[in-house]
């Protein structure tokens, strides 16, 4: 296919989600065509294992004709109807699965049009509770550093990635960031253990020196995703959950990336940290990027704590509960439930988790983080762990470039790539995957 016009009117006109505004319209994309399996299809006609599995959401793979069919059937009876005042059966039947998987009496679920959206209305959801309960003062939101939790203005508010931070406005006095939970940036000579120790006072010292009637929410990733696949210290959820609780501050788990089976579980909260959050948020893998979904699914308690009080909430989205998008959901949800995809993540993941550690023998190589199917390799050109040197920025996009000319699509961010593959990748793929990705990283200092 010869795409050399279309590349023009790509580069000259359309605004790409995180475009530079150096290169406008200088890039030169690659534009992906087809995809099967967790193979995608380029123009060249290349065929390439997809390592960042999309966005982290192709969960079931590329491809599937059971997707497509019942996204048509769909589409054919109810393509769209006003949620406001209706209700359709099939995202009313998705909503009960979701319910019945969420940990706990997480049982409410409010659809969204992403994860995004997702956040932004469980803070929007927890602001209007804490008006309605009487406490308009308890609004700030404790985030973390690293931490990504959208692109709309409250969940940007709420992001603590600092590049994404320079050039846009967010709503500063709502929003406090505790510092970077990575133990790897731990003072030296510092035990894992006296470093959770600290992280968790900063938790708490943050909340006593606002004063626990000013802080409304922690917002927490299990698993900081697009901020370099940050692992905290293990019992470090259970315990930041104890102080949310002492101080009564509402507990979000943003699983927008780590739910619908990327840790082995349908949600990591509880199966995998044992924390049972007051809001899970999710999307992505929820339709395994068939369609965009996401849901604030709120316990019972929270709604317990407002309902029948004489207000509405006043929020929601023409595409709330669209029933496409929940044919998509349910039917990946079958999938996910029919072929064992849970089990098989539990299975492969330590064999990904191997090949991952392995690449620490390559020179560059300053960490390996991971967990489930999701990886993150981290790279210096000096090997310095904790700065970067000027060309360390590139080294992301050069391992990729590699990468790509051997079979293999990475994810960089800046000196990182991040993996995490559509989770029906067998074994052997997971081979041939870091084979590939070791190789690229090689290749890449040459
Ligand atoms: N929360 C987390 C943890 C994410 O990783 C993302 C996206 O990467 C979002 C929220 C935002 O989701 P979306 O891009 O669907 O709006």
């Amino acid at each position: 296919m010869d795409n050399t016009e279309l590349r023009a009117w790509d580069n000259g006109h359309f605004v790409h989600p995180w475009e530079g505004m150096a290169a406008v319209g200088q890039n030169d994309r690659t534009f992906v065509e087809t995809a099967s399996g967790i193979h995608i299809v380029n123009d060249k006609g290349e065929r390439l294992i997809d390592g960042p599995g999309g966005m982290w959401c192709t969960q079931i793979g590329y491809g599937r004709t059971e997707m497509a069919d019942a996204m048509a059937e769909q589409a054919r009876q109810l393509a769209y109807f006003s949620p406001f005042n209706n209700t359709n059966s099939i995202a009313t039947r998705f909503a009960r699965e979701l319910a019945k998987r969420a940990p706990g009496d997480l049982n409410h679920v409010f659809f969204t049009t992403g994860g995004s959206t997702a956040v932004d209305s469980a803070l929007r959801f927890i602001q209007f509770r804490n008006n309605l309960m009487g406490h308009p003062d308890k609004k700030i939101v404790i985030s973390r550093q690293k931490a990504y939790h959208g692109s709309t203005y409250l969940a940007a508010s709420v992001s603590g990635k600092e590049r994404d931070r320079l050039w846009l406005d967010k709503a500063d006095d709502l929003a406090h960031f505790l510092p970077n939970v990575n133990p790897l940036y731990r003072a030296e000579g510092q035990s894992v253990a006296d470093f959770l120790d600290e992280k968790i006072a900063d938790l708490e010292n943050a909340i006593l020196t606002f004063g626990a009637d000013r802080v409304a929410a922690f917002i927490a990733e299990p698993i900081l995703a697009s901020g370099g696949v940050i692992v905290p210290p293990e019992g470090y959820h259970k315990r930041c959950l104890e102080i949310c609780r002492r101080h009564d501050v509402l507990y979000i788990s943003d699983e927008v990336v780590t739910a619908f089976g990327r840790l082995g579980h349908w949600f990591a909260s509880k199966d995998v940290f044992g924390i049972q959050p007051d809001i899970i948020t999710c999307a992505k893998g929820m339709t395994s990027g068939y369609a965009p979904m996401g849901a604030a699914i709120i316990s019972d308690r929270l709604i317990a704590d407002i309902a029948g009080n004489d207000a509405t909430f006043s929020n929601g989205y023409t595409y709330s509960g669209h029933p496409v998008c929940a044919a998509a959901g349910l039917t990946s949800m079958e999938i996910i439930e029919r072929e064992g995809i849970l089990e098989h993540v539990r299975q492969v993941a330590p064999v990904f988790q191997e090949r991952l550690h392995d690449l620490r023998r390559i020179g560059i190589v300053t960490d390996t983080r991971g967990m489930g199917l999701m990886g993150c390799v981290q790279c210096s050109l000096d090997g310095n762990k904790t700065s970067l040197l000027e060309g360390d920025y590139e080294i992301g996009a050069r391992i990729d470039a590699e990468c790509q000319k051997r079979g293999l699509l990475v994810r960089p961010i800046i000196n990182m790539c991040v993996m995490s593959p559509p989770l029906i990748i067998s074994e052997d793929q997971i081979h041939q995957m870091f084979d590939v990705l070791g190789d690229g990283i090689r290749a890449s200092v040459i």
